[in-house]
């Protein structure tokens, strides 16, 4: 069985830019009247808790998020892709300094403060112990039928929902990547989906780190989107250079994950200028080293 865990990574650097897309994607697909389904492949526990053990033995929300909401860290006037984010993640948390943050919303409950009634979620996750953390912390909002948890290959899951009844939908693709065949899944996942729907929104969440299937996946998408002669977006965002480092010892250390992006077919109009205003605040906050940059491209 796996042994990722995203409790150990919640709301660092990558979780930020994911979130940050996430949500300015949903505003603006929740404008339409008609029913949006959203599928989250891979959908984690929902909830975290940024004081609890998982969190604090990995410190990756102290480099992330909680750097956003130290005091004077951003600029004004915020970019309102981010000032939206951030507003709905201090919704989960009493008010007060940024010390009392404590709890960091995963996908599941962002995109679920957007929908509405007549809004479906479909939640896949396939770790036996996030799933049953998934499945008690959406039971505490008493949704009914308007959010399924599927216990299930999100790949392979997905494909029996596409296209939805109302010709409206957002796939959000976040998966770990532990294993090395996720790259081709991924690339399965999107020119089968395409095929079936072509103009839902897909929204595909990967590491940037060494590795030649990491490297090759936006280039794959790239090309997936325009042999469909879709609309795309990257959104990447580095924090620090890739390289390896060396202790004292001379032992060669992991830099723990430098850089991410976000990939997007059939982006809403409005999410490259969102993101060109927001990603520079961001970066400001969370950059490293001088090896800290974001890009856009579409
Ligand atoms: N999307 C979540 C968020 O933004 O809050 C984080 C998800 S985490 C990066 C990836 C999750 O996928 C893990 O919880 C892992 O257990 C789960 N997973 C791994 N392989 C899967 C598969 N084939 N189908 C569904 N879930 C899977």
């Amino acid at each position: 069985m796996f042994s990722y865990r995203h409790a150990f990574h919640a709301a660092n650097h990558a979780d930020v830019l994911k979130h940050t897309v996430l949500l300015a994607i949903l505003r603006h697909l929740t404008q339409k009247d008609t029913a949006l389904t959203v599928f989250d492949t891979h959908a984690g526990a929902g909830l975290y808790r940024l004081d609890g053990d998982f969190a604090q033995t990995s410190a990756e929300a102290s480099e992330g998020f909680l750097r956003l909401v130290a005091p004077d860290a951003l600029p004004q006037p915020l970019a309102p892709a981010l000032q939206d984010y951030l507003e709905l993640v201090a919704s989960f948390n009493t008010p007060g300094s940024h010390k009392s943050y404590k709890i960091y919303p995963g996908s599941p409950f962002i995109i679920q403060r957007l929908l509405r009634e007549r809004d479906k979620l479909k939640l896949f996750e396939l770790h036996p112990t996030d799933s049953k953390s998934l499945s008690a912390n959406i039971a505490q909002l008493e949704a009914g039928r308007q959010i399924a948890i599927l216990r299930e290959d999100g790949f392979e899951g997905l494909k029996k929902f596409l296209p939805p009844p109302t010709r409206r939908a957002l796939v959000l693709c976040d998966p770990s990547y532990e294993i090395k065949t996720d790259y081709a899944r991924v690339v399965d996942l999107v020119a089968d989906s395409l095929q079936r729907f072509a103009t839902g929104c897909y929204a595909i969440w990967y590491p940037i780190i060494p590795r030649p299937e990491a490297h090759d996946l936006p280039k794959r998408l790239k090309t997936l989107a325009n042999k469909a002669h879709k609309d795309w977006l990257g959104a990447t965002l580095s924090v620090k250079s890739s390289k390896l480092l060396h202790d004292d010892m001379g032992n060669t250390v992991r830099p723990g994950l430098p850089a991410s992006g976000m990939f997007i077919i059939n982006p809403p109009h409005t999410l490259k200028a969102a993101l060109a205003q927001a990603l520079p605040q961001i970066l400001a906050v969370l950059k490293q080293d001088q090896h800290a940059a974001f890009a856009l491209s579409s």
